[in-house]
């Protein structure tokens, strides 16, 4: 599932623009309902041929609330990515 993020989210706006393949949405089109950004693992490239480092972690204010998924089949996976669950950056 590429990147996710998680119920530490506070809806700050902060990742939605720097995504460079518009995989994020905010708590409005979230599709599980829950009141927070989410990232559409299946449009989400980890920032592979765009970043050095994922952009929407890079741009967000919490501790942790953007963390690593599965790997999507077929989707790019960044080198030196973290296990699942872990945060994409550690503080
Ligand atoms: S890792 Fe990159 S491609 Fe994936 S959601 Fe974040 S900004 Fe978008
Ligand atoms: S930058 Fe972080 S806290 Fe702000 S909306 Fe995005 S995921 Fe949520």
């Amino acid at each position: 599932m590429a990147v996710y993020i998680n119920d530490t989210c506070i809806n700050c706006a902060a990742c939605i623009d720097e995504c460079p393949v518009e995989a994020i949405v905010d708590e409005d089109d979230n599709p599980t309902g829950e009141e927070i950004y989410y990232v559409y693992a299946d449009k989400c490239v980890e920032c592979v041929d765009h970043f050095d480092v994922p952009a929407c972690a890079e741009a967000c204010p919490t501790e942790g609330c953007i963390v690593w998924g599965d790997v999507v089949d077929g989707m790019p996976a960044m080198e030196g990515r973290g296990a699942k669950d872990e945060p994409v950056i550690e503080d």
